[in-house]
C-alpha cells in the first residue's frame, strides 16, 4: 500500500535479546495451553489472578524485589516489594471477608485516585474471590451510579473527597452495604464506614486465597456503546494468561526492567497492563499518581530510569506540542522500548519518537472486550508507521464484509477476531443477548473498521458505530445526550465526535432549547459544567451548537450521521428516512 516503514534496526537497543525474537517462529509454535503452564495454577482448573501476580513470586528470588515504586503528585515516594504486596493484599482480603462480608462473586468497586491502596485493594479483592470494578476518579455521580447500580456492587472503596463528590447517589444504591475509606493519614471516617488504614492495621497477614476456577468472574470494566447505558464487560481469572503473554511478548518486559504504564486503573489498560501483565511477569513498576504533565512525565522517566514505557497517542501528541527543546533538558538513556494504545497513532508521532527518544512508539490494538493486546508492533518487526501491526501469536483476526465473510488483503471491512483466547470477555453483565450479538459466523465482531495489507499488517480505519474516541476514552453519544436533556434548558440533543488533531475526536453537542430559553455563552458554559458534574470531564462536550431543531428519522431517532456530515461538510447521503419539517 506504499506505507513508509521504519526499519526494525532503528530501535535503540538493537542488540538486546527480545522475548519475541522471531515472530514467525513464535507464532507458528504458539499455544495458549503451553504459555499457561509458565504461570502458577493451583491445579489444572483453578487459578487466581492475584496469586499469579503477587504470591507466586514469593517462592522465587523476586520475593524482596520491588513491585511498585509509587510517586505522589507532590513528589513523595513509597516502595513496595512483592512480599509487602502479598502481606497487604492478604490483610485487605481479610478486611473484605471479615468486616464487609464479601463472598466469592460479590462485586467490589473502586473509586479512588491512583494511590497505592487502589492496587492493594484490587488485588486483595481478587484474593477474596470478589469481582473488581474499577471506576475512573474523574467520573461524576451519574457515571458512578449507573455502573454500581447495574453491577449491584456490595462494597465501594473510595476516599473522603470522592465520597463527597458522589454523596447524592449513594442512597440510590440498594445493594451497597459497605464503604471503605482510604484516607491516607486522616483518621476520621463517617459512622458506618470502614477506615482502610485502621482495618488494615488490625487485620491478619495470613489469608487463604480463594481457589477460584479459571472461568470464575474476576474483572468488570464498563464500556460505552452507541445506545443504552455503558455495559459491564466481564473477564475471568484465566484472563491473566493473556495479560502475562502479551506483557512478555508485546511490551517485551524483562527481569530488570523499570516499567511505566501511564493508564489509570479505571480503564482496562490500567488493569491489564498497569497491574496484571507486569506483575504476573514479576516486573517492577514505577507509578505516578498524577495525570499528564510534560515536564513531570519527562523527569519521572529520568528519575526512575524507566526502561519500558506504555502510553497513549493523545499523550504523545501533547508531548509533541510542547516541542523538541524541552526533552533535551532530560536524560532518557534508560529507555529501551515504547508502546502506545487506545487510538490511532499517526505516523508523525512514530517518527517523533525516533527523533526525540531514539526509537519509535510501537502501536498496538485491543479493546475492553478483548482484555489483552490482539494486534501489535513488535521490537523485532519492521514498524509501518500508521499501522497497528500484526496479530499476537494465538490470535486470529480477519476483515469481514457486512455478511461476515472474510475479505482479502487491501479491502476495508469489519475488524473481527476468532473467539477463544483466555482474556476474551465472557459476557456483558446481565446482558447476555447483547453479548451474543457480538458473535457472527464464528467471529467476534469488534465494532471497528480496518484493513489488512499483503504483509499481514492491520490498518485502523474508524469505528463502525457512533461511539466517540476522545483522548483514548470511548464515550457513548447516547450517555451524553441523556444527561444533556436533563438540563432544564435543553429540549433535544445530538452528540457527535468531531475530528481533532490532538485528542482524535472532541465531543460536539447540537442542542435545541426549550421555549423560554435563549442561546448564550453563559448557558453553554452551564450545560458543559452540568455534564462534567454528572458524567465526567471526559464526557463533557468541548463544543455546543444551539440549533432550532434536530434532524430526526420518522420514528423520532436523532440522525447523528447527518449532524456529523453537516459539521464536516460531507455529502449528506440517504436522507429519505428523514422526518418532514
Ligand atoms: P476501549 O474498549 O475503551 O479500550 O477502546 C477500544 C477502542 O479504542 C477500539 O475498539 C478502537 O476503536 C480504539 N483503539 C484502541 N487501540 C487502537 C489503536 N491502536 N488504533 C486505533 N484505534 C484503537
Amino acid at each position: 500500500m506504499g506505507h513508509p516503514t521504519i526499519n526494525k534496526n532503528l530501535t535503540k537497543q538493537d542488540t538486546a535479546k527480545h522475548n519475541l525474537n522471531n515472530y514467525e517462529e513464535i507464532r507458528g509454535d504458539f499455544s495458549w495451553d503451553k504459555i499457561s503452564r509458565k504461570i502458577d495454577w493451583f491445579d489444572n482448573e483453578h487459578i487466581n489472578i492475584a496469586h499469579v501476580a503477587i504470591d507466586s513470586h514469593l517462592k522465587t528470588e523476586r520475593k524482596n524485589k520491588k513491585a511498585m515504586i509509587w510517586e505522589s503528585k507532590k513528589g513523595a515516594v513509597e516502595e513496595y516489594t512483592f512480599a509487602d504486596m502479598a502481606r497487604l493484599t492478604n490483610k485487605f482480603a481479610n478486611v473484605l471477608v471479615n468486616e464487609a462480608g464479601i463472598v466469592k462473586g460479590d462485586r467490589v468497586f473502586f473509586f479512588l485516585e491512583r494511590v497505592p491502596e487502589i492496587y492493594i485493594s484490587i488485588l486483595g479483592t481478587l484474593k477474596a474471590g470478589g469481582v473488581i470494578g474499577p471506576l475512573f476518579s474523574a467520573f461524576g455521580p451519574e457515571a458512578v451510579k449507573d455502573r454500581m447500580f447495574d453491577s449491584r456492587a456490595k462494597v465501594l472503596v473510595t476516599s473522603p473527597s470522592l465520597k463527597k463528590k458522589i454523596a447524592e447517589i449513594l442512597p440510590e444504591l440498594p445493594c451497597l452495604e459497605k464503604i471503605i475509606i482510604v484516607n491516607r493519614g486522616n483518621d476520621s471516617v463517617d459512622a458506618g464506614d470502614i477506615s482502610y488504614e485502621k482495618a488494615i492495621e488490625d487485620a491478619s497477614e495470613q489469608f487463604d486465597i480463594v481457589k477460584t476456577h479459571k472461568e470464575d468472574y474476576a474483572i468488570m470494566h464498563y464500556t460505552s456503546g452507541t445506545t443504552g447505558k455503558p455495559k459491564g464487560a466481564v473477564h475471568v481469572h484465566q484472563a491473566v494468561i493473556g495479560h502475562y503473554a502479551t506483557a512478555k511478548y508485546v511490551l517485551d518486559l524483562q527481569e530488570n526492567d523499570m516499567y511505566w504504564c501511564t493508564a489509570d486503573p479505571g480503564w482496562v489498560t490500567g488493569t491489564s497492563y498497569g497491574i496484571f501483565g507486569p506483575w504476573s511477569n514479576g516486573i517492577t513498576q514505577a507509578i505516578y499518581e498524577g495525570g499528564f504533565s510534560t515536564k513531570k512525565w519527562y523527569s519521572f522517566i529520568e528519575r526512575n530510569k524507566v526502561t519500558v514505557w506504555y502510553t497513549a497517542p493523545t499523550a504523545v501528541r501533547m508531548l509533541m506540542k510542547s516541542g523538541e527543546e524541552v526533552p533535551k533538558e532530560y536524560c532518557f538513556d534508560s529507555l529501551r522500548y515504547m508502546c502506545s494504545v487506545g487510538e490511532p497513532l499517526n505516523p508523525e508521532a512514530v517518527f517523533w519518537g525516533e527523533k526525540v527518544f531514539g526509537m519509535p512508539f510501537h502501536d498496538n490494538w485491543w479493546q475492553t472486550e478483548t482484555g489483552a493486546i490482539m494486534i501489535a508492533n513488535y521490537p523485532v518487526q519492521d514498524v509501518k508507521p500508521g499501522s497497528m501491526g500484526r496479530p499476537f501469536p494465538g490470535i486470529y483476526p480477519g476483515i469481514l464484509d457486512d455478511q461476515f465473510n472474510e475479505l482479502p488483503a487491501g479491502v476495508e471491512g469489519n475488524l473481527a477476531v476468532k473467539p477463544g483466547w483466555p482474556s476474551m470477555f465472557r459476557t456483558y453483565w446481565e446482558k447476555e443477548e447483547l453479548y451474543q450479538s457480538c458473535f457472527k459466523n464464528g467471529w467476534y465482531i469488534t465494532g471497528d473498521k480496518a484493513q489488512k495489507d499483503e504483509d499481514g499488517y492491520f490498518w485502523f480505519v474508524g469505528r463502525a458505530d457512533d461511539v466517540i474516541n476522545t483522548a483514548g476514552h470511548l464515550v457513548g453519544p447516547f450517555e451524553v445526550e441523556s444527561v444533556l436533556i436533563e438540563h432544564p434548558a435543553v429540549a433535544e440533543a445530538g452528540v457527535i465526535g468531531k475530528p481533532d488533531p490532538i485528542v482524535m475526536e472532541v465531543i460536539k453537542a447540537f442542542v435545541s432549547l426549550k421555549v423560554g430559553h435563549e442561546p448564550s455563552e453563559e448557558l453553554m458554559h452551564d450545560i458543559k459544567k452540568f455534564v462534567t458534574k454528572r458524567l465526567s470531564s471526559v464526557a463533557s462536550p468541548r463544543e455546543i451548537e444551539f440549533i432550532p431543531s434536530l434532524p430526526k428519522t420518522r420514528s423520532g431517532k436523532i440522525m447523528r450521521r447527518l449532524l456529523k456530515a453537516k459539521e464536516l461538510g460531507l455529502p449528506l447521503g440517504d436522507t429519505s428516512t428523514l422526518e418532514d419539517d
